[in-house]
Order: C-alpha cells, then sequence, then structure tokens
C-alpha cells in the first residue's frame, strides 16, 4: 500500500514538529491524505505526536551514538521508496536543511528551501518560499514527487491542532548510512529559552547600538513595553553579544508580533522577511533612508541614545499615572 496523498513532516525540534503538522494538515485538506510525523527519539515522543495532531507516526527510534541527524536520510530514502507520500515537510534547522538536501538529491527531486505558504491552483501545489537568502520570494510549481520542502520557525501556527487518536505507531527499520563520518564528542552551550514567536511585543537592536553594555538601555524599553528581546544576526552572530535564538531573519526566528520596535536596525531583507507580519512596526534610526524607516508604520527619525532614554521616560510617566 501506498501512502500518495499523505504528507510526512520531520523535525529534529519537537516544537517545530508541530508548527510543521499544522503546515502538513493545509496540504492534506487538499491532498485527501493524512499526516504522518516522522519522529526521531524515544517512544514516548514518537507516542506525543498523536497529540499534537499527527494521524500516523512512522518512528525512527532513537539516534545512535555517534550518529548525526542527517543519517537518518538512508532510512528516509527507503521509506518514501517503499510508501511513496505526496509530500516530507522537513523544519528549517541546520540539521533539517541537511537531511533535506540529501533527500531531495537521493530521490532525485528538487528541495523547496523555506516555503513560507502553500497554494493550489486546482488540483496544482503552488510553494511560495524565499530565495537568495531571504532576498526575493518565489512561487515554484513542484513537478516531481515527492515534493520535499522546508519550512522555519513561526510560519505555521498551531492553534488549530487537535489531539488525534493514538494509533499504531509504525517503526522504521534502520538503514545504516554508506557515509564514514562520526560524531566523537558533543559540547554543549547555554541556550536561552527564549520563544520569540509567542512574543506579542518585541524590540530588536541592531548595530546601531554603539556597545554591548548599551544593551541594557534596550532591554530597559523592552521591559517598560513588557516586551521581549530580540536582535539583528550580527549582533548575535557576529558580536556574540546576545543568544543566537534571540535574532530574527531567514536564518533565524520568524515572527509575527503585535509590535515590532527596531532599534538602530537597517532593516535588510534578510531581516525583514522574519519580522513583516508583525502588525505594527516601529523603527528608530538616524537614517532616514534605511530601508526599515520607509517599510515601518511609525518612524522615529534620530539618535537612539536619545529617542530610546525619552521613550523609556514616557513609558514610565504613563504607568505612574
Ligand atoms: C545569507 C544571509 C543570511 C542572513 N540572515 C540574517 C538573518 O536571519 N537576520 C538578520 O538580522 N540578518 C541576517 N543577515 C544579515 C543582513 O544582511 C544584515 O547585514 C543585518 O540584518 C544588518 O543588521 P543591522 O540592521 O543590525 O545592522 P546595519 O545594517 O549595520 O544597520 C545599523 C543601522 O543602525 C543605524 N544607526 C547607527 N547608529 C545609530 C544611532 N545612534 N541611532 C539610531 N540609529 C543608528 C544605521 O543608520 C543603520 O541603519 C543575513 C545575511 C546573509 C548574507
Amino acid at each position: 500500500m501506498t501512502d500518495d496523498k499523505d504528507v510526512w513532516v520531520f523535525s529534529e525540534k519537537p516544537a517545530l514538529q508541530a508548527e510543521l503538522i499544522a503546515g502538513a494538515h493545509q496540504l492534506s485538506a487538499n491532498t485527501g491524505g493524512q499526516v504522518a510525523a516522522v519522529v526521531l527519539g524515544a517512544r514516548s515522543q514518537a507516542e506525543q505526536a498523536f497529540d499534537l495532531g499527527a494521524q500516523r507516526v512512522l518512528w525512527l527510534g532513537e539516534l545512535p551514538s555517534g550518529r548525526l541527524v542527517e543519517d537518518i536520510v538512508p532510512t528516509l530514502v527507503a521509506a518514501v521508496q517503499d510508501k511513496c507520500p505526496f509530500g516530507v515537510i522537513i523544519g528549517a534547522t541546520v540539521r533539517g536543511r541537511a537531511v533535506a538536501g540529501r533527500l531531495a538529491a537521493r530521490l532525485g527531486v528538487a528541495a523547496l528551501a523555506d516555503v513560507l505558504e502553500f497554494q493550489w491552483d486546482g488540483s496544482a501545489l503552488l510553494a511560495r518560499h524565499m530565495v537568495f537568502g531571504g532576498g526575493a520570494v518565489r512561487i515554484d510549481r513542484p513537478l516531481a514527487s515527492p515534493v520535499i520542502a522546508t519550512i522555519g520557525q513561526g510560519i505555521f501556527e498551531t492553534g488549530s491542532l487537535q489531539a488525534q487518536p493514538k494509533g499504531e505507531i509504525e517503526p522504521l527499520p534502520w538503514v545504516e548510512p554508506p557515509w564514514q563520518a562520526a560524531v566523537i564528542e558533543r559540547r554543549s552551550r547555554a541556550v536561552s529559552s527564549v520563544n520569540l514567536s509567542a512574543a506579542k511585543r518585541v524590540v530588536c537592536p541592531g548595530r546601531g547600538v554603539a556597545r554591548q553594555e548599551d544593551l541594557g538601555l534596550i532591554e530597559e524599553l523592552a521591559q517598560a513595553l513588557s516586551a521581549e528581546m530580540a536582535c539583528t544576526r550580527p549582533l548575535a552572530e557576529g558580536l556574540g553579544w546576545l543568544p543566537r535564538e534571540r535574532y530574527i531573519g531567514i536564518s533565524g526566528a520568524m515572527i509575527k508580533p503585535d509590535l515590532y520596535l527596531g532599534v538602530g536596525v537597517s532593516g535588510q531583507a534578510q531581516h525583514t522577511i522574519g519580522m513583516s507580519e508583525s502588525r505594527v512596526v516601529v523603527a528608530i534610526n538616524k537614517d532616514r533612508g534605511a530601508p526599515l524607516m520607509t517599510q515601518s508604520d511609525y518612524a522615529v527619525e534620530g539618535d537612539l541614545y536619545q529617542v530610546v532614554p525619552a521613550l523609556i521616560r514616557a513609558l514610565k510617566a504613563r504607568k505612574a499615572k
């Protein structure tokens, strides 16, 4: 029996898996198939996938010791060739991208990277997805099957997901990868537990902030607004002032808050793709021509070192009333 109408989802991150399940339901509503979660981890995680809204669960088991997540690819290839799903949606993490690329290459199909939306043109699927590092959005019609797509965090909302009745967990027999790379050591790094996608208000400093110690000022503004603090990528990856989990954009978090306040953020496409669906966008920048200034609902032209303290004072005064 084949699953040619089913949509499979995989992410090694359980929180992202739930969002992918939500996206897959949009697809399967049109294909007439079921949503199957491909789970890597303990059996309890596989069982939990039904609670997250999966109608079927394909279980890879736990990753054998010394293996990388992308080592599941030969197992996935065998399963896809055997069951022929309509599509496989993979979370756009570093590891997920590696899985998607390898899976697509081995199956001889294209991988649609960073999908933002699936649409249907009659019976044909159209995928709106980011290209050129988020510099442009392209609509592709996949011609081959299965459809392999990566989707980032914050694209699909999980609110409408309903737990499904617990069914049989279908094990996928492990296929040993032919390549000879093994993990010899793992070192953990401190990870902040911030969930930017869930934040209603976000204050985002950019490189306009001159020194790391000045982030205290931005933090104070975030507190005055009861907002979560985010940042642009250079602050997290180049300067290392804030954890990587806090940067917004194509390679970071995708957010849709009620309020996004960019402070000293130029607004390059790789960043704005991650916040362009915010309900209200406010920018503080000394350059009125900065892209974010022209794209914002409220643009404050000025030096952040003068504007931010004034804003904090005003917010505190309002709260004190
Ligand atoms: C493949 C790829 C992926 C990328 N992914 C991401 C991503 O996911 N997220 C991301 O954020 N970036 C990403 N980038 C980087 C992105 O292209 C930009 O370089 C980055 O977003 C710029 O960050 P910024 O706005 O903080 O800095 P800048 O572009 O340097 O802007 C700083 C702004 O601060 C203003 N400013 C300076 N001083 C003051 C002051 N005193 N008061 C007020 N304003 C001031 C300046 O006028 C300027 O507009 C990616 C790049 C590539 C190539």
